[in-house]
């Protein structure tokens, strides 16, 4: 395998490890990519197919919305590699492993992301003392249970919207991966008066301009179902979702889902990103050039990061969602006001602010 050299830059990654252990059969890769602030958060990601050059831009992307929020820490992720419905008790071997191969790389701090959960952290943190997104029981603040991510996405939304001159009252809007971040988003834009009309999760795409009700979708998939087996409107292409008429698309599922090849399909007024990178930056550009406002995932998506940095200082769940809130609003507004007055893209305008603040924290380091 070719070192990975060719994407370094002033900022990182500080490392890249690839981890292995036979006997267990744990493959993963760890980028710890900045630490000029303080040690790196980042979620450990269960899944098949996910490369060490995605790792690291998901790294980097922390490294931004931490440095964004003005948070003492920067960014990281981890891979282990396997089928995030793998019975439970390979789970947990496989998470003890990859929390034992990690236990002297102080400067990463795991916590959950797709495919792991507040009980992988409760291994991670019986193994080595570091995690977060811990279950309740041990000082953790459930932040998928009372979604914290999905709080922030519709704070930003809440900004954003008035730049658009927008209301949420009537408000369509889209949601891409009805799961932990885009469920609760869902969940706050209807009760702010917006209206779902199109929902798209692994196994396809729903779209009904009258409404899909999000609380029955929201208990169908919490008893097991899927998308595609809910009696709402008409089933379409997974894919499809991104080109569903609408005044708000909130992507929540994969990275790199709108790029130059679909964005001419793309039919809104708003984009807030709960997913982490799901518009390729030339895509992003296009769409500015639209007049589509967009909230750049490492600003509107901040709220899981947030609500860990609650955690790691011993705060509850309240204190979380009142800085969520706060953080992002502050965000959202400062970024798209700057973006407005200089004539650059949000997009410009967020990384000014976050690789700003890492290179005055990166002053002080050697
Ligand atoms: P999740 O596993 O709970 O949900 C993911 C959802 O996306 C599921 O509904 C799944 O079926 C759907 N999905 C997967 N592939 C899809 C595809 N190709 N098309 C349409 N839908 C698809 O994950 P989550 O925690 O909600 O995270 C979603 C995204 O948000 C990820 O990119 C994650 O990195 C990012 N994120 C999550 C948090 C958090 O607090 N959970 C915080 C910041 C960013």
């Amino acid at each position: 395998m070719e070192p990975l050299f060719d994407l370094a830059d002033e900022f990182g990654p500080a490392k890249i490890l690839h981890l292995y252990e036979p006997s267990s059969g744990l493959r993963a890769i760890v980028v710890v990519d900045n630490t000029a602030a303080g040690p790196c958060i980042g979620g450990i990601r269960l899944a098949p197919d996910v490369s060490a050059e995605e790792a690291f831009r998901l790294a980097r992307s922390m490294t931004f919305k931490s440095a964004a929020a003005g948070l003492p820490h920067g960014g990281a992720k981890a891979v282990i590699y396997g089928d995030p419905a793998m019975p439970p008790a390979y789970k947990e071997t496989l998470i003890r492993a990859f929390a034992h191969a990690i236990r002297d790389v102080h400067d990463y701090i795991p916590g959950p992301d797709m495919g792991t959960d507040e009980q992988c952290m409760a291994w991670v943190h019986d193994e080595i003392g570091r995690a977060i997104g811990l279950p309740e029981a041990l000082g953790g603040i459930p932040l998928d249970e009372i979604g914290a991510t999905g709080w922030g996405v519709v704070a930003a939304a809440d900004v954003a919207r008035t730049f658009c001159k927008m209301e949420f009252r009537g408000a369509r809007f889209v949601i891409q991966g009805f799961g932990n971040v885009g469920k609760h988003a869902a969940r706050f834009l209807v009760d702010r008066g917006a209206v779902m009309v199109g929902v798209a999760d692994i196994s396809g795409a729903l779209h009904d301009q009258k409404g899909i009700d999000v609380a029955a979708l929201a208990s169908h998939v919490g008893s097991g179902g899927e998308v595609r087996d809910f009696a709402n409107g008409a089933l379409i292409g997974r894919d499809e979702a991104i080109a569903i008429p609408c005044d708000i698309l909130v992507p929540a599922a994969r990275p790199d889902v709108i790029t130059l090849d679909n964005v001419g399909r793309v039919d809104t007024r708003l984009i807030v990103q709960g997913a982490n990178i799901p518009i390729a930056p030339e895509a992003e550009d296009e769409l500015h050039r639209r007049g589509v406002v967009s909230v750049l995932d490492f600003i509107a998506n901040a709220g899981g990061l947030i609500c860990g940095h609650v955690e790691l200082r011993g705060g509850n769940k309240d204190e979380a969602m009142a800085l969520v809130e706060r953080m992002i609003r502050d965000n959202t507004q400062v970024i798209l006001e700057r973006a407005q007055d200089r004539g650059i893209s949000p997009r410009a305008a967020a990384l000014e602010i976050a690789e700003a603040r890492v290179r005055e924290a990166t002053v002080s380091r050697r």
